[in-house]
């Protein structure tokens, strides 16, 4: 098949590999001078690189093996705890992307730092093109439901944090993180359900003062998807992958996973079913989750966090898992918070 490519992030880039890989005649487009332009905490969870041809060890772009988080509340730690086997890496996302473009290139696919415009002469397309891609809807594809959420991220200098923790603070509107990027580095950032850049960069600020961060850069915005992914991926000979299918965590904002996955199969015949079955599930329970929490006051967060085991509450976060029967009947101590678990998780 004669196949263009919208957009060489994770999705796009990994969609041109392993396409090329299969013998297809790939020809992938990037409208921007330099990849991973849009802002992003470049958290890769382990799992991801099952999907990628390249791997983290003794690689330039993994930047700091993670497996441990520290949570903060109302800037004191809440919780500290282990992650694994829910382990991941830092990266220089632009780094990574870079050599995945450099891979599909060696697989045979052809790359144009150019946008992509004519979709005539192609077999197929797929609509890798992110958050602000709208080829896939214009052409008709339905986006009923699909909604943002807005974040920040910036990146400073700070000799307080370890180089294998992930540092969050939670609110009854999202969180904010500070990750570890390389020597005395951060990549910080804020995202959540609240529109007003004043409010997020509040709350960042108290807490990027807790670790002594001095900020070096500029403090970008971008919306993630926050409403799981679109109930179609297909319309007539267009495919849509990653952000512009809606592809993210809405509890967590992770999106890279879930992108280079879809990315690995969207060229073939039985592409919606492989990815439903997949992370389908996962990412609207995700969606549920997420509503329990906007639905929760800070001091049901608070409870939450203290009684639920942390192994528990990094899979609910990280994999959208739903807490077993076993954890639920601990927050039996909290009426209120219990049904409103039982009727949010089991009951919709
Ligand atoms: C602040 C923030 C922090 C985040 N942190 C994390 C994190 O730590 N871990 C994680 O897993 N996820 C994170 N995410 C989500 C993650 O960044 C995205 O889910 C992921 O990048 C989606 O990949 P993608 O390939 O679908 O889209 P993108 O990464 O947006 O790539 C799309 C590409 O298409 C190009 N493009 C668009 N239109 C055209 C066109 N017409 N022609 C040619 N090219 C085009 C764009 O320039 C871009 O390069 C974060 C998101 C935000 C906003």
């Amino acid at each position: 098949m004669k196949i263009a490519i919208i957009g060489a992030g994770p999705a796009g880039s990994n969609c041109a590999y392993w396409a090329a890989k299969e013998g297809h005649d790939v020809y992938l487009f990037e409208k921007e001078k330099v990849l991973a332009n849009k802002p992003c905490g470049e958290a890769i969870f382990g799992e991801a690189f099952n999907f990628t041809p390249i791997k983290p060890n003794e690689s330039k772009w993994a930047l700091n093996y993670i497996y441990r988080a520290e949570i903060y509340f109302e800037n004191d730690l809440l919780l500290e705890t282990e992650t694994k086997p829910l382990d991941g890496y830092i990266v220089n996302k632009r780094a990574f992307l870079e050599e995945i473009v450099e891979e599909a290139k060696a697989q045979g696919a052809k790359y144009f730092r150019e946008a992509f415009v004519d979709e005539k002469s192609f077999d197929l397309v797929i609509d890798a093109g992110g958050y602000t891609s709208t080829f896939a809807r214009r052409k008709g594809l339905s986006y009923d439901g699909f909604k943002f959420s807005p974040a920040l991220r910036g990146y400073g200098k700070t000799d307080k944090i370890r180089d294998d923790t992930l540092y969050f603070q939670v609110y009854d509107f999202g969180y904010a993180w500070i990750f570890p990027y390389g020597e005395n580095f951060c990549n910080f950032g804020i995202g959540g359900h609240v529109n007003s850049r004043d409010v997020l960069l509040n709350h960042l600020f108290k807490f990027l003062k807790l670790f002594d961060v001095e900020v070096s850069s500029k403090i970008e915005g971008a919306p993630f998807p926050s409403n799981g992914p679109l109930s179609e991926l297909t319309i007539g000979n267009i495919r849509v992958v990653g952000d512009t299918a809606g592809m993210v965590m809405p509890i967590s904002g992770e999106g890279i996973r879930f992108a280079l996955y879809a990315g690995s199969i969207c060229f073939k015949e039985n592409y919606e079913k492989l990815f439903q079955a997949k992370y389908g599930e996962k990412l609207r329970t995700g969606k549920k989750i997420l509503d329990l929490w906007l639905h929760m006051t800070l001091e049901d967060i608070k409870e939450l966090i203290r009684t639920v085991d942390p192994s528990v509450l990094a899979k609910v976060f990280i994999e959208g898992e739903k807490p077993n029967a076993l954890e639920g009947i601990k927050l039996l101590r909290r009426p209120k918070l219990f049904s409103k678990t039982i009727k949010s998780l089991y009951l919709s």
